[in-house]
């Protein structure tokens, strides 16, 4: 992707990834090297999300975890009787939390940067979350901004309407065992749809705007460029046709 970005975007580009390598902290676990390959891919992939916009680069952020591949993370579950906590454990490839840390599985991060049109892409899956975790709470809606009191306003409003109407029909389709352009992991919450669906719109543009073109507008607006310009020549032919 990267070789494909205009010259003034890869300039903007390298700029926020100085700025990430400089304020972010990498540590390795379970055996990982971190190594200038391991933190310039995963930078480079987070930075992406941040072209054309100001921004204080993952203001929240602090470090990146890197496991060799999927993990094995403890979870908590609270019982239906809101007293009772149970234990246990699941295997996991990546996680963002709001108060400053991304974990990822290294060799999820090349498969999402080597392995262009397959709809899965761990680092824009992670960071999107931690963009929409800016604001304190992961629930599929970022902070939009606007020029104005009554533009930010119009911003939600039209996020709001087009994200869960788009949220909606991905559940139907889950339920309905449909294949879809956008995966259905994303039908488990809002956070997930945003997560997925930043994906889709940097991994299969063609084929979300070509399905999704509301959605797909949406995406344009906030992330500020449009993935169709530095797609494959003939980005139909070169996406999965789901
Ligand atoms: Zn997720």
């Amino acid at each position: 992707m990267y070789s494909r970005l205009p010259p003034e975007d890869r300039r903007e580009l390298e700029g926020h990834i100085h700025v990430f390598l400089a304020e972010k902290k990498f540590e390795g676990c379970d055996g990982q090297e971190v190594t200038d390959e391991v933190r310039v891919l995963i930078a480079a992939q987070a930075c992406l999300l941040l072209l054309h916009r100001k921004t204080d680069c993952y203001p929240r952020l602090r470090s990146i975890l890197v496991y060799p591949s999927s993990y094995i993370a403890r979870t908590w579950h609270l019982e239906r009787d809101g007293r009772t906590i149970t234990e246990g454990e699941q295997t996991r490839g990546g996680e963002s939390w709001p108060h400053g840390t991304v974990v990822l599985a290294w060799d999820g991060a090349i498969a999402g940067a080597v392995e262009l049109n397959k709809n899965r892409n761990l680092v824009l899956h992670e960071f999107a979350h931690q963009l929409d975790q800016e604001d304190g709470i992961a629930d599929g809606t970022p902070l939009l901004g606007g020029s104005n009191l009554s533009q930010t306003r119009h911003r939600y409003q039209m996020w709001a309407g087009v994200l869960s109407d788009e949220f909606q029909q991905l559940r139907r389709a889950a339920e309905d065992g449909r294949e879809t352009v956008l995966d259905t992991y994303g039908a488990q919450n809002p956070a997930e749809f945003f997560a997925v669906a930043t994906e889709c719109f940097f991994e299969k543009p063609g084929r979300l705007k070509e399905r999704h073109p509301a959605l797909y507008a949406e995406l344009q607006e906030f992330y500020r460029q449009d993935p169709l310009l530095y797609a494959p020549a003939c980005p139909g032919k070169n996406e999965n046709s789901t």
